[in-house]
């Protein structure tokens, strides 16, 4: 009987202390919902405050003002970037675009079209076309360009827009008033230190983001250096390809990016960068990457010629990797590389960036104002989500290919980096498979899983040839571990991410 009555009192305790939290969870909610909507029927002048007018920036500032909202752009030069990187729109990031209705664009800026990536290695030479892609409701074909011009139409496109203030200005930093973000301070371009206020602010202002470091405790990786030049009156052989040289430390890449300029690109390690300013980089260009530079076509003899004229030019850019993590805080949205970054060796950066802002866009649309920080919060969290196909098929790539890519004296890295070369140079059904992922035709981890494991079968089959010895059995054995803790490390760090995310909260 008393355990009876005990085992009743227990029940009884716990079923109140279920109700009490309950009712206290409920009451949170109404409170926050109230606060919401008082939130939601305050209207000030701007909707949006988009910090930054980037590719990112500038495309959403269209995007969002293109479905009504009013849109104020804070950049803090808007004089046409001369900026190296960001030359390559790939087939998928012309398709976002498109969707964007932003595709116009690409046009009256002499960009070239992007049909193949011929690779380079030891000698040999491969041309692997962008396949057509029945599934993909786009051509197959990316763009090369002068990022700043892109930038420029992208800006001109967005301030054509009666409902978009494009303001000079440099923001300074964010105003936030318990844990939600209402404005920003900055700097005009009388030099006056001003405030913005909006009830969603967005941070676009790339990979040097400072508001950034003020919203979520990420911090960036310096992978490499890209070392880069432009060489003028020059036109490739092939100018439809992006030129892929399989070089030493790590590699070259080059490009047309207009009708007459050619961009030669060598990657140089983050630890050991020659000096531009007393011309130790132009000595290592010409004597350290020209001679593996290949001899056929004019790629050399372009290369060469690039060093020669433009040595005040020689730009250097780091090459950054930043997973993206969601912001805590409420009324403000961090997008673009900002938000994200991975090794442009793939060149897909704007493509994820734009495809971020289309499903962003697509979800905020049925809001009627943005006000309600609440909801927007909990959009961005559904955009965290959606945006993952893309973004982790994309980056996963991207680190695999840098770390695949780098010369080394080890056999089983040795291996792994013939082995990628043997996988794209077959011109197989396989090898356009891969295509379709690396131009954003098909952005599905499934798939790029399944390419990664054959790069890595065909890679140790390379290393067990012509006959297997107990020293190749060793080395396609360290192959394979290193391949699978290439591959773990990302699905780790994805997963981890997902379940801090949405296990957690
Ligand atoms: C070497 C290299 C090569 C690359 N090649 C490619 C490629 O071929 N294809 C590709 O798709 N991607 C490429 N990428 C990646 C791509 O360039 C980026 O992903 C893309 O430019 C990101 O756009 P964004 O708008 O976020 O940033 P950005 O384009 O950098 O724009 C940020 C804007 O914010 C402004 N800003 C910064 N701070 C402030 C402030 N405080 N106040 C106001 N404004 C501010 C800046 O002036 C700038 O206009 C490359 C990257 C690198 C490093």
């Amino acid at each position: 009987m008393t355990m009876t009555y005990a085992w009743l009192w227990t029940l009884l305790a716990f079923v109140l202390t279920w109700m009490v939290l309950h009712l206290i969870k409920m009451k949170k909610a109404a409170t926050e919902d109230v606060e919401a909507e008082a939130e939601e029927r305050s209207d000030g002048a701007t909707d949006v405050i988009i910090v930054g007018a980037g590719v990112a920036g500038a495309s959403l500032a269209y995007a969002l003002a293109k479905d009504g909202r009013r849109v104020h752009v804070i950049e803090r030069d808007l004089k046409e970037p001369q900026r190296f990187m960001g030359e390559l729109m790939q087939a998928g990031g012309r398709f976002m675009l498109a969707q964007l209705g932003l595709e116009d664009c690409l046009e009256e800026i002499d960009a070239q079209e992007a049909k193949s990536l011929a690779i380079y290695k030891d000698g040999k030479h491969a041309t692997l076309p962008f396949p057509d892609d029945k599934k993909f409701p786009h051509e197959p074909v990316g763009r090369l360009l002068r990022n700043g011009r892109l930038v420029q139409r992208l800006r001109q496109k967005a301030a054509s827009l009666s409902n978009v203030q494009l303001e000079e200005g440099m923001a300074k930093s964010l105003i936030e008033e318990n844990g939600v973000v209402k404005g920003v301070t900055y700097k005009n371009s009388a030099g006056e230190e001003t405030t913005a206020f909006a009830p969603l602010t967005v941070v676009c202002d790339g990979c040097y983001s400072n508001l950034r470091r003020s919203l979520v405790d990420n911090s960036e990786e310096v992978l490499s250096y890209m070392v880069g030049y432009v060489t003028k009156n020059s036109r490739l052989e092939d100018p439809h390809s992006l030129h892929l040289i399989f070089s030493k430390p790590l590699v070259c890449v080059i490009y047309q990016i207009t009708s007459d300029e050619v961009r030669c690109v060598a990657e140089v390690p983050a630890d050991s960068i020659p000096s531009i300013a007393n011309g130790e980089m132009s000595t290592f260009l010409k004597k350290s990457m020209a001679p593996q530079i290949p001899a056929t076509g004019n790629l050399r003899e372009i290369f060469l010629k690039g060093i020669e004229e433009g040595l005040p030019e020689i730009k250097s850019t780091a090459t950054k990797s930043m997973s993206a993590r969601l912001c805590d805080k409420r009324g403000v949205i961090v997008l673009g590389d900002a938000f994200n970054m991975r090794h442009p060796i793939i060149a897909s950066g704007m493509m994820v960036a734009l495809s971020d802002i289309c499903i962003l866009r697509n979800l905020l649309r049925p809001l009627p104002n943005l006000g309600n920080t609440k909801k927007v919060s909990d959009i961005v969290k559904s955009f965290y989500i959606i945006r993952k196909p893309m973004s982790a098929t994309v980056n996963t790539l991207a680190s695999i290919f840098s770390q695949v890519l780098v010369a080394t004296t080890d056999e089983a890295r040795e291996g792994m980096r013939q082995g990628c070369f043997n996988y794209l140079a077959r011109g197989d059904f396989k090898t356009a498979g891969l295509m379709t992922i690396l131009g954003g035709m098909n952005p599905h981890p499934l798939t790029l899983v399944l390419h990664l494991v054959a790069i890595t079968l065909t890679s140790m089959g390379h290393l067990l040839s012509p006959f297997p010895s107990p020293v190749r059995f060793w080395h396609s054995l360290r192959l394979f571990a290193w391949a699978l803790q290439m591959l773990g490390a990302h699905l780790v760090t994805n997963a981890a991410r997902f379940r801090r995310t949405y296990i957690a909260k």
